[in-house]
């Protein structure tokens, strides 16, 4: 394996050192390693050969044989166009080239049989296609079954590179190279029956068939994700292995009497499975990171509070990250509202907290005597000190970056015990990737007697009718969130969006009050928008996506989101959200516009049939790939594989961790004979990406 890795593409036979650069240069290919890990995008089917009288409507790319009848060159400059017409003898295909004409024209005759491959499209009845696959029937009957169809860059066409090149090319590596090493352990092979290494590589290249086809991939995508695994878990055990964390044994004074006597309402069976699970670790003498996700409104909030009462009871303090100063004060006020029967000394601090504060809290933060500390980035200032830091809450915590949640956690000779909270449903094969070395916890039921939010899709025409419903909401003294996009590409298009917005609720609604919020705000101009929306002195809120996160107004029971079609599921999700939070039945109307293509009508249709957030980000995840999933962009994971698909290979990640964690369970170290060919893998594949999965 490693000598596949080691040795430069420009040996290889028809490539040398020009074409070399350009295949590293374009698509990263350096080494025949690379070479045969550049797996196809797509397949020619080269046993069946379309007659051209067969085609129809949506058919994928197919293989068609025949003659060019004429060539004929149109137009003039860069506007130039080479067409042939070719015929099979059941029909005529217009085939057509922009680039490399003078090439093309000369390297194809008429009255030659060819064999092309192209997707065919059809305008008026007549069928054509765009820079096919050329191939003589001479070089196709050589092998047969299906043969790589691979990504390519427009400069690599430009000089005369194209998918059958490539194919080439792999085909000359393979038979360089008879003896490829095994790269996975032979009783895993065994144990899952996967496909040695060198037969899934010759079959992803030209499978003699699907069936043979799936299980090379197959093969490849577990290796994959097997060592993503192996890298991760090893990285984490390693990790809490060396870390001692602070063992909280007792359950006691401040636990028992609130549980006991304070508790607003009885905890859901999640809260109590969760909080569970959360005392185990603590009770361990490890370090906890875990990733508490819940929905919206699951009730976090009194999850994190029983476990900061928890670290209270064994003598130590706890601090609770929010990401903006109003969810830091909105947690303030219900927290110290709830513990203060108890004794519990909780404050504050933000950007805003003022000197003389400032003072207090750094005093009882050193002398022990405040309990609880509540707060945005202030609270990892270099100047806040704790005496004796034992359990850390963030909130929302895709806000943090890595870096900060570093910072708090090095406030301590032993690190606090960390809970991350998150509304955002990851689903869960995704979550073990991304955040490898968090465990994770979820609370996957609502308290009871919610009242579901009414989703509605409407479109403009339908205006009117909204907002005669919306002042009936309003009259009955109810709140109302307007949300419009506010994407950079279009910026200014979108503000303006937004203020017509404003100017027209205005208009429309004359006797209320209407408080106005986005993004590019001064922070402190932002906060008295939002405060006045919060303690009621504005009815309605016109704001951008900087709502997204935790507002808590239950009184708001109306959303109307603007141009809905141009948001994800998962940011809908987080939306609606903010609604539902009280007694009243809320509703949240999508609006676009009347014409949206079919994907769009499909997307927002899963917003109206449900509000599961874990089932729409599992739709959103399948949708738009894992790339713009929270999380995977900041880890570049998505990006590094080669053939496993996050969102769609959900079973095969957990084969892979199962087979990782067996292996780890009974040599930590790698250092079993029969393990010991993991290492040189693991260090080449993991050379740069050694962070993946580290989250505090
Ligand atoms: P989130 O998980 O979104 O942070 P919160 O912690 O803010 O949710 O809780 C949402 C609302 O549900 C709060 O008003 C909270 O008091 C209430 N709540 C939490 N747990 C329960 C429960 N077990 N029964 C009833 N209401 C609950
Ligand atoms: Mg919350």
């Amino acid at each position: 394996m490693n000598r596949l890795r080691n040795t430069d593409i420009k040996f290889l036979k028809g490539i040398g050192p020009a074409r070399a650069e350009l295949l590293n240069k374009q698509l990263g290919i350096r080494s025949y390693y690379d070479l045969l890990y550049h797996f196809p995008s797509n397949y020619i089917d080269r046993t069946t050969i379309y007659p051209i009288s067969s085609l129809h409507g949506e058919m994928p790319a197919v293989q068609i044989k025949g003659k060019f009848i004429t060539f004929s060159i149109h137009g003039e400059g860069a506007k130039t166009r080479l067409t042939g017409l070719f015929s099979d003898g059941t029909g005529t295909i217009e085939v057509v080239w922009f680039r490399r004409i003078r090439q093309i024209k000369d390297a194809y005759r008429t009255g030659n049989e060819y064999i092309l491959f192209g997707k065919p499209t059809e305008f008026n009845g007549r069928w054509s296609l765009v820079h096919p696959e050329i191939d003589s029937p001479s070089s196709v009957t050589a092998t047969q079954g299906l043969r790589g169809v691979y990504p390519l860059t427009e400069t690599l066409r430009n000089r005369g590179i194209s998918s059958r090149t490539i194919f080439t090319w792999v085909q000359t590596a393979l038979s360089a190279t008879l003896h490829i090493k095994e790269s996975l352990p032979e009783n895993i092979i065994t144990g899952l029956n996967l496909m040695p290494l060198r037969d899934a590589l010759v079959n992803i290249h030209s499978p003699k068939d699907n069936n043979t086809l799936q299980r090379a991939k197959l093969r490849l995508k577990f290796e994959e994700l097997f060592y993503l695994q192996l890298n991760i878990l090893r990285y984490s055990r390693r990790r809490t292995a060396a870390l001692n964390g602070f063992r909280f044994p007792r359950i006691g004074h401040y636990f028992n009497t609130f549980y006991t006597q304070c508790l607003p309402f009885k905890l859901t069976g999640a809260q109590k499975r969760v909080i569970k699970e959360i005392r185990a670790d603590m009770g361990s003498g490890r370090q906890m990171n875990r990733l508490l996700q819940g929905d919206v409104g699951s009730g976090k909030t009194l999850v994190a509070l029983l476990c900061m009462l928890i670290a209270i009871d064994n003598g130590t303090q706890a601090c609770l990250m929010a990401p903006t100063e109003i969810l830091a004060t909105q947690h303030y006020e219900t927290i110290s509202q709830m513990v203060a029967p108890i004794g519990i000394n909780v404050k504050l601090l933000t950007g805003s907290t003022g000197k003389k504060q400032r003072d207090i809290i750094h005093d009882q933060l050193e002398d022990g005597s405040l309990h609880i500390l509540i707060g945005t980035h202030a609270v990892i200032e270099d100047n806040v000190q704790f005496r004796n830091l034992g359990f850390v809450v963030i909130d929302e915590q895709h806000r943090f970056g890595v870096a900060q949640r570093a910072r708090l956690w090095k406030k301590n000779f032993t690190p606090p015990h960390i809970l991350v909270m998150t509304a955002t449903p990851i689903p869960r094969t995704l979550a073990m990737t991304v955040y490898g070395d968090l465990d994770v916890s979820v609370i996957d039921e609502l308290p009871p007697g919610r009242k579901p939010v009414e989703t509605l899709l409407r479109y403009d025409n339908q205006r009117n009718a909204i907002y005669q419903s919306i002042g009936r909401q309003l009259k009955s003294g109810r709140q109302v969130y307007i949300v419009y996009p506010l994407i950079q590409e279009n910026e200014k298009l979108d503000l303006r969006c937004l203020e017509e917005g404003y100017e027209l609720i205005r208009e429309t609604f004359p006797m209320y009050k209407v408080a106005y919020v986005h993004g590019k705000m001064k922070p402190s101009e932002k906060e008295h928008q939002m405060n006045l929306f919060a303690c009621h002195q504005a009815d309605i809120l016109v704001a951008t996506t900087v709502i997204e996160v935790g507002v808590n107004v239950p009184n708001a029971t109306t959303m109307v989101i603007e141009n809905a079609e141009r948001f994800g599921l998962s940011q809908l999700h987080q939306l609606r959200g903010r609604v539902g939070r009280g007694d009243g039945q809320s509703y949240c109307i999508l609006m676009t516009k009347y014409n949206i293509a079919k994907e769009t009508r499909k997307r927002l249709e899963i917003m109206t049939s449900t509000t599961d957030g874990f089932l729409i980000a599992e739709a959103d995840l399948k949708m738009r790939g894992p790339g713009d999933m929270e999380g995977t962009m900041q880890s570049g994971i998505a990006f590094d594989l080669h053939i496993a698909n996050l969102a769609t290979d959900g079973q095969i990640i957990q084969l892979a961790r199962g087979s990782a964690e067996k292996i780890l369970d009974t040599d930590p170290d790698l250092s079993h004979p029969d393990n010991l060919m993991l290492r040189p893998q693991l260090s080449a594949i993991f050379e740069k990406t050694i962070d993946w999965g580290r989250i505090s």
